[in-house]
């Protein structure tokens, strides 16, 4: 077992996050800071890493091989990553359900909605991080079959590897846990929880380079406010982002 992977049965009961991968070395990285890493300190969440690598056959650790067909890059192979899964899988109870996630720009985009589901199961979730041209389709089919895989994008762009898009997702997740963030509403507000984005904030001073912060937010009146506020997001996600307008239409 690789000497990355500290996943304890008997601590499991807060959220986890397990992560396989062959740069251990790049977790917790910027989740040891701010609320993500008070909440890690805190044991609010848990994080455990496992090198693929470890799962690799011969005496070079080899984890890649050619593509068939042809091409340029290297894949990774089904096997050494299929073995990566099952040791992540050993290390939870029978009746846990982690969701299994495959980190990949082929994925379906994720979203505030994806955030909030994985958020809420409490036996947390497996990320599986890629290199080179990706994996062998193979393992990733044979855990969707198995353990119903689900392939997340974190946008329409490629990136060397799948850690940091593994970073943006926990982080998502994290901030929505209960009790991570000190005042429980923080998040009701926020952009898509009610499928718009959010209305513009200011804070002091009341002007600055002769920009005025709008008079009815100082005028101690809820009712108005909130309906300043709730003008302000409709507005901004009608020119911003017509998709979302569309969906808050309906
Ligand atoms: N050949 C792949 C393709 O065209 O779809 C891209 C491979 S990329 C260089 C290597 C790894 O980075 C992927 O296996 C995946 O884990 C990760 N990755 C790259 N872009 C990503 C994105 N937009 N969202 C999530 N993961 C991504």
């Amino acid at each position: 077992m690789c000497e990355h992977f500290k996943l304890d049965k008997t601590t499991m009961k807060p959220w986890h996050a397990t992560i396989l991968t062959l740069f251990p070395e790049m977790f917790p990285g910027p989740l040891a800071h701010s609320i993500a890493g008070k909440s890690l300190e805190k044991n609010q969440w848990q994080l455990s890493t496992i090198n693929i690598r470890d799962f690799a056959k011969d005496k070079h650790h080899t984890v890649d091989d050619t593509p068939y067909g042809g091409g340029t890059g290297l894949v990774m192979m089904a096997d050494v990553v299929d073995e990566a899964l099952c040791a992540a899988e050993s290390a939870y109870a029978e009746q846990e359900q982690p969701q299994y996630i495959y980190v990949t720009p082929r994925g379906k985009p994720f979203t505030h909605d994806l955030a909030r589901k994985l958020s809420k199961n409490s036996s947390g979730i497996i990320i599986l991080c890629g290199r080179y041209e990706g994996i062998d389709d193979r393992a990733i089919e044979h855990w969707r079959e198995e353990k119903g895989l689900i392939e997340v994008s974190i946008g329409d762009y490629v990136l060397s590897g799948g850690e940091m898009a593994a970073l943006v997702l926990m982080d998502a997740c994290v901030r929505l846990l209960p009790g991570v963030l000190v005042k429980e509403d923080a998040t009701t507000s926020e952009s898509f929880e009610e499928g718009l984005l959010e209305f513009s904030q200011y804070t002091k001073p009341r002007v600055w380079k002769d920009k005025a912060v709008p008079e009815v937010l100082l005028s101690g009146d809820h009712g108005k406010i909130a309906q300043w506020r709730l003008q302000s997001a409709k507005a901004i996600t009608k020119e911003r982002r017509p998709d979302l307008w569309g969906k808050h239409l309906i």
